[in-house]
């Protein structure tokens, strides 16, 4: 019998709804393979044993009475540690939120709870989601499962190799600049970050609010769509939540003949790895062949976007994380006087690349830059809107790497932070788009490295996105 660790999260929903399995079993089953490969891969901050146990065994007690479950109806899920669980420990993998108990359940969180699911753990992350290869948490770095010798990519690292190692068959992540699509590419899973209003932010620990959205890890498309369908929809708590029905679980038996895509040439001029370009090439070549209609497109703005990116998802941070002053949230500092105790408090529990990113934010927003670097951000913004605007009125998707190399050795970028935003080059577009885009393994690189192909789509066209995800899968 193949072990219950490593089914999908659709065949163990049928399974233990059809009374073949129980939810307590994948539950054990999934905890078993948490003890035995996180040890060395490190991708949990939090593991809830008994909560988890005990969650499965009320899921159990509803389908023995009969009653109707949820869509993840006893689904072992993994929570990134940015995202509030009532009760526990919601740390950003950071020094100054160590011991932070969330007082209330993101709105994500209540609609796993509401749809069944089994929450076994919290996973690790770049302090406060600001990075691209999980080194950054305050804790301990998350390796990467295919090669323990690399990262795993980042912020989202730990719900990225917790899916690709089988722990979980389904993670949520939280992608600003590619957080969810970048880590999902570098573990070999398919990363999915939803349309901006999508899924609500309530709860989500804020980097950019204009940019986060939370997203779904799985290693299938039907999976992906699974969680997209559980935690999507309008929330009266984040006002940038939009009410327009989800479209159930998505048909991806449509197929994808008829459909047309767009490679941006933009995409393949940046410094891209040669297995990498070869990889997806083949891809694209391979849906084609399924009756795609490639055609090549611009998107002529593109070579501004990540510093675009960095001016405004740093601006925004430099804002969300004035809050945490050191004093309400963590274990304060004493001083002489007040003065002194902030002064003290504020800079104890944050690391390196957060304070970078708090300084680069505040200066881009002072008086005397505003118009020279935010404002300017801001205007470039809209021109690169524009671009898949343009895009999108000739093709139902846009196809491209998601990242432009496969999941590097550990420390090989940690000294140098440009090297490390370099990353993001192909992400980050979509976060400042609002528009929703996936990453699917499309294969290896010399070195046996999974690499990502990224799919992007208009707004709310995450149908699209899930039916060429699935054929990629196929391919
Ligand atoms: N790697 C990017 C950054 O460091 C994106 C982070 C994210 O999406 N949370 O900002």
């Amino acid at each position: 019998m193949t072990p219950l660790h490593v089914l999908t999260a659709t065949a163990l929903r049928r399974k233990i709804q059809s009374g073949e399995i129980t939810a307590e079993q994948a539950a054990r089953a999934a905890l078993e393979r948490i003890r035995e490969a996180d040890p060395e891969v490190r991708a949990f901050l939090t593991i809830f044993e008994k909560e988890a146990i005990a969650q499965a065994k009320s899921v159990d007690a509803k389908i023995k009475e009969g009653q109707s479950c949820g869509l993840l109806a006893g689904v072992p899920v993994a929570v990134k540690d940015n995202l509030a669980i009532q009760g526990q420990t919601t740390t950003c993998a950071s020094k100054s939120l160590e011991n932070f108990v969330a007082p209330y359940d993101a709105h994500v969180v209540e609609r796993l709870k509401a749809e069944d699911a089994v929450i076994v753990g919290k996973t690790n992350l770049d302090e406060f989601a600001m990075g691209s290869s999980c080194e950054h948490s305050a804790f301990h770095p998350t390796l990467n499962p295919r090669d323990t010798t690399r990262i795993p990519g980042g912020s989202s690292g730990g719900s990225a190799a917790a899916v690709a190692a089988e722990m979980v068959p389904l993670a949520l992540g939280s992608d600003t600049g590619g957080s969810v699509r970048q880590p999902a590419a570098l573990c070999g899973v398919m990363g999915l970050k939803p349309t901006y209003g999508r899924v609500s932010r309530y709860g989500l620990v804020a980097f950019g609010s204009s940019l986060d959205q939370v997203g779904v890890f799985a290693r299938t498309a039907e999976d992906s769509a699974l969680g997209l369908a559980a935690i999507g929809g309008w929330d009266r708590r984040d006002s940038t939540s939009v009410d327009r029905p989800i479209g159930g679980l998505m048909p991806l038996e449509a197929g994808v003949a008829g459909l047309r895509i767009g490679v941006p040439k933009e995409y393949f001029a940046v410094d891209l790895d040669a297995d990498v370009e070869a990889a997806v090439r083949a891809t694209i070549a391979k849906l084609a062949a399924l009756g795609v209609e490639v055609q090549e497109v611009s998107l002529p703005h593109t070579e501004y976007a990540n510093a675009t990116y960095q001016i405004i998802a740093t601006a925004e941070a430099s804002s969300n994380l004035a809050r945490y002053d050191g004093v309400i949230y963590s274990a304060r500092k004493e001083g002489e006087n007040l003065s002194d105790l902030f002064a003290r408090s504020r800079g104890y529990g944050l690391g390196t690349e957060v304070k970078r990113r708090i300084e680069l934010g505040t200066y881009v927003l002072s008086a005397g830059y505003y118009d020279a670097y935010y404002l300017k951000a801001s205007k470039v913004r809209r021109l690169i809107q524009k671009d898949f605007d343009q895009v999108f009125e000739k093709v139902d998707a846009v196809v491209c790497p998601t990242s432009p190399i496969t999941a590097f050795r550990i420390g090989e970028r940690l000294e140098d932070p440009l090297k490390m935003y370099a990353c993001d080059v192909l992400t980050v577009s979509a976060n400042l788009a609002g528009i929703p885009g996936i990453s699917v393994p499309c294969g290896r690189d010399a070195a046996g490295l999974p690499v990502g192909l990224q799919i992007l789509g208009p707004g709310f066209g995450e149908p699209e996105l899930l039916r060429l995800a699935a054929a990629v899968e196929q391919t």
